[in-house]
């Protein structure tokens, strides 16, 4: 679990922001990618280099959604606000699309990102699974 993608919507920033910071040592040692504004305000409270993308109603989810289907990211922390509209809602389930589709961990909530920073799991070296699209690639190519 070395690099670690980080989105917030607005109304789930500050929540985000004191859950990075009541976890800040777990932090430490890790590569951290993020949309432009809750980047810019993790860089901020946390002291150190985050790597910002595009804010996410600018393309940022998208680009987070890339870093995942290159297998650059081995968990994503999406806060996602349940009670607002966002512009960009086609992008914000693309992004949760991709985190299922390529088996990568995602906390949409508080809770399971706890249950995540305190897995047993994160001791063992534990290797996802990825999963093998040969078939879908090759789909449509004829036998030989
Ligand atoms: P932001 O984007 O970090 O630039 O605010 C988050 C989002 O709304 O997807």
């Amino acid at each position: 679990m070395k690099t670690i993608a980080l989105v917030a919507h607005d109304g789930k920033k500050q929540e985000l922001l004191q859950w990075v910071q009541a976890h800040a040592d777990f932090f430490v040692g890790k590569q951290l990618y993020a949309t432009g504004t809750t980047g810019a305000l993790l860089a901020e409270s946390l002291g150190r280099e985050v790597h910002c993308l595009a804010s996410g109603p600018l393309g940022g989810d998208q680009q987070i959604g890339a870093l995942i289907a290159e297998q650059q990211v081995d968990w994503l922390v999406f806060f996602w606000d349940p009670l607002s509209s966002q512009p960009h809602d086609p992008d914000v389930k693309a992004l949760i699309r991709l985190a299922v589709v390529w088996n990568i961990p995602v906390a949409c909530n508080r809770a399971t990102a706890d249950f995540i920073v305190h897995s047993s799991l994160l001791q063992q070296d534990y290797q996802r699974s990825v999963p093998d699209f040969s078939q879908h690639q090759n789909r449509f190519k004829t036998a030989t």
